[in-house]
């Protein structure tokens, strides 16, 4: 439903949260982050209910436990599987190492995920969405915004995806293909999210993301490919409305 990606010089988590807030309107079932550390670690917190459970389990568990300039959060209208902590997002692949939030719907994810089961994969999830971690994992050799590319012209339906690695903590990943996708650029930080009321209080430089494109974000900008990594011009706008 909602989507908050962020990568730059501010605690990432702090951001995400934010961000979350600012899209609670849109209503949602479930809240989810993830925040990679820098060093190798992923920490990943989910929750169903409002966003105020999501706080509760991280006072529970220490929000220093998720420290980090890099991450990404997600408020969930389930589709697939009920409104359940298990079917939250942010969802992992089995090395737990890659994180995925996924807005709208995986139409061929049945097909993916026997194909996912035959290989030996176990699901956390009913999910249409975690289909997508382990199809990436496995498929992943060091390029995550390669692997991502691969996977999302596997992938019917409408979607925008999220994707962190653990080995790749300065970048997040994002495709989207019929749902909304916007890019904000801000000073040594950059933003991601559905909707751009997630960061407009940080920033108003806006990038519009068009259908079936790939955009990686480093605290230094972005780069938009299309799904064959082919370099795409995207369109820059300024957010000259206020909240
Ligand atoms: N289809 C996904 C799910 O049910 C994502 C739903 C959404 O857009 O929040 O988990």
């Amino acid at each position: 439903c909602g989507i908050v990606g962020y990568t730059g010089h501010r605690p990432a988590l702090d951001v995400v949260l934010d961000g979350l807030r600012r899209l609670e309107y849109r209503g949602y079932d479930s809240a989810g982050v993830a925040v990679l550390d820098g060093d190798g670690g992923l920490a990943v917190e989910r929750k169903a209910g409002r966003l105020a459970n999501l706080e509760a389990r991280l006072d529970e568990v220490g929000r220093d436990t998720l420290t980090g300039g890099t991450g990404m959060g997600h408020t969930r209208w389930a589709t697939h599987g009920a409104p359940i902590d298990r079917n939250s997002h942010p969802h992992r692949d089995t090395s737990g190492r890659i994180a995925v939030v996924h807005n709208g719907i995986i139409e061929n994810f049945a097909q993916l995920r026997a194909e996912l089961e035959a290989d030996g994969v176990e699901l956390a999830s009913d999910t249409d969405s975690e289909t997508a971690a382990h199809l990436i994992a496995r498929i992943y050799d060091g390029d995550l915004a390669a692997a991502v590319r691969t996977v999302c012209r596997r992938l019917e339906g409408a979607f925008t995806l999220v994707v962190t690695h653990a080995d790749e903590p300065d970048k997040v990943v994002a495709a989207r293909r019929s749902s909304p996708l916007v890019v904000g650029v801000g000073e040594g930080e950059t933003f991601l999210a559905s909707d751009v009321a997630a960061f407009i209080e940080h920033t108003r430089n806006a990038v519009e993301l068009g259908q079936d494109q790939v955009v990686v974000i480093t605290k230094d900008g972005y780069d938009v490919t299309d799904f064959h990594g082919e370099p795409v011009q995207a369109k820059p706008f300024q957010v000259n409305w206020d909240l």
